[in-house]
């Protein structure tokens, strides 16, 4: 098994990597995730590293209602919880 990405403490976006929680079944390691909103959430090493995932998602959710403010249409793609 290769060596897992140490992500402990490193920043991604709104999320800070605590601690890893588990695997996922084709073997990414999974940690849990404090948000800058107070919120949190596990994401999978590859979605961090990849910049899929930024926030517990609140980012989601702010983006959406301050499109939804302005007129706005907001792409799918934002959507990353
Ligand atoms: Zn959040």
């Amino acid at each position: 098994m290769p060596a897992a990405l140490d992500l402990k403490g490193k920043r991604f976006g709104r999320l800070v990597a605590v601690a890893r929680v588990g695997t996922t079944p084709n073997r990414r390691a999974i940690w849990h995730c404090e948000c800058d909103c107070g919120g949190f959430t596990r994401v999978s090493a590859r979605n961090l590293a990849g910049g899929y995932t930024r926030s517990c998602g609140c980012l989601y959710r702010e983006t959406r209602s301050t499109a939804a403010a302005k007129g706005w249409r907001v792409a799918a793609s934002e959507w990353k919880p």
